[in-house]
């Protein structure tokens, strides 16, 4: 049954279940009107409720400042990895709108700390790449920090980021969800805390939050001009996007692309004009994931003490696994993937059984008999990567806990 099950998924991850309850209710019965959510226009009024509370009580929950604008949308954290790169273009063309002769391409730059952030470089340098030969490209992602030669086992130091005064954005991914690499939210720039003092005056900076979203507040909120997680993790099911932008840059790409040319073409579902102009409608949503959101966020709003209270309890059951597998490490039965305590992930844990090579399969075994699913590594990096999304219950990390001392017999 669900009350046995103990589910570390990296996601999609588990929900709470009070809310798959009711959840399931609306999908056979919204609010008693004899039809289902899913089978409601997305144009209606009920539908309408539900995605303008669900912005409502994200900005609650958050503390979102007036002048950004939040939208659902699809295509997930990888769409973003491509409409950052497209929207922001624009941005900087508008801002820099000298004749297509003397189009200089702006620098990108990326922090890369893991396999997330690399493939959103990747995507810039595919996008950005000239369109033919003799022909500029439209932008030159360059590097501003990489940890790649640790395996990304660490987070850059402050001397390592080299940043462009003039680039059209600086680019990170909060949390690596692969890694289990996280930047600390308590810790200034010179004790590893993301080097926001750093960033250039005028900067645009994106950041990618899809794993670490809403688990605890988002430090330095206004530094940054565009926020986006796919929910799949802290918030809903998968097949919505969450996007913060700040509304400057809510750029009408076509008529940029129009007068001053030099930009990559941008479809149109990934404009986020276009998306805020039509308060998120402007093809049909994902109604169901968001509707599932909204009951998540009032969820959380109500019985877990808003954001406050999500911090406290994140910091603990990750604190709690870490000391345990710690203590495992000094006795040689366990090692942390993370060398620095300071990076490490609040939401996924990674780790390796030490031992001959049947010892993590048993492990793994051993958990799964007990209950502890969805524990095995990404399939990249292998090990053991315990994810602790904010419906995992305390009561659930603690028992892993037990597990991992027995097995380890520490
Ligand atoms: N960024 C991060 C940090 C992620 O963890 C993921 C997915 N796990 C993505 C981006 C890609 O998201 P999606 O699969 O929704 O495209």
């Amino acid at each position: 049954t669900r009350q046995q099950v103990h589910n570390f998924a990296a996601g999609p991850s588990p929900l709470p279940t009070n809310v798959l309850e009711e959840a399931a209710l609306g999908l056979l019965n919204y609010e008693d009107i004899g039809m289902g959510i899913c089978e409601l226009s997305h144009r209606g009024k009920e539908f309408k409720a539900v995605i303008e509370g669900a912005e409502a009580d994200l900005r609650e929950l958050l503390q979102i400042p007036d002048n950004y604008t939040v939208l659902f949308t699809q295509g997930g954290g990888t769409g973003q990895f491509s409409a950052t790169v497209l929207n922001l273009l624009a941005a900087h063309r508008q801002a820099h709108p000298v004749p297509a002769e003397e189009f200089k391409p702006p620098i990108l730059d990326y922090v890369l700390t893991g396999s997330w952030s690399s493939k959103a470089y990747a995507e810039a340098q595919r996008l950005c790449a000239a369109p033919f030969p003799n022909c500029p490209s439209f932008g030159e992602p360059r590097i501003a920090a990489s940890t790649k030669s640790s395996s990304w086992t660490r987070l850059p130091s402050k001397d390592e980021y080299k940043f462009s005064k003039d680039a059209a954005y600086i680019y990170y991914c909060e949390n690596e969800t692969i890694n289990g690499i996280q930047f600390p939210h308590d810790k200034d720039s010179e004790e590893g805390g993301f080097p926001f003092d750093l960033i250039p005056e005028g900067v645009n900076l994106v950041a990618d939050y899809s794993s670490s979203f809403i688990s605890r507040p988002i430090k330095k909120f206004e530094k940054h001009a565009i926020i986006y997680a796919g929910a799949q993790k802290n918030l809903g099911p998968s097949g919505v996007t969450v996007l913060i932008i700040r509304n400057d840059l809510l750029i009408d790409t076509t008529k940029i692309q129009n007068e001053l040319g030099c930009l990559p073409c941008l479809p149109i579902t990934y404009e986020y004009k276009i998306l805020s102009d039509n308060k998120s409608l402007y093809n049909t949503p994902p109604t169901f994931p968001i509707y599932v959101s909204a009951l998540v966020l009032k969820h959380l709003i109500k019985n877990k003490g808003g954001l406050k209270g999500l911090e406290d309890i994140n910091r603990e059951k990750s604190q709690l696994l870490y000391e345990t597998l710690e203590k495992a490490e000094k006795q040689q039965k366990a090692k942390l993937v993370v060398r620095d305590s300071n990076a490490r992930s609040w939401m996924n844990v990674t780790f390796n059984i030490e031992g001959d090579s049947e010892k993590e399969k048993k492990f793994l075994e051993g958990a799964e008999n007990k209950g502890f699913k969805q524990l095995k590594g990404h399939r990249s990096v292998g090990g053991i990567r315990a994810s602790l999304y904010n419906a995992v219950a305390f009561e659930s990390v603690k028992l892993l806990c037990e597990y991992i001392e027995e097995f380890c017999e520490l």
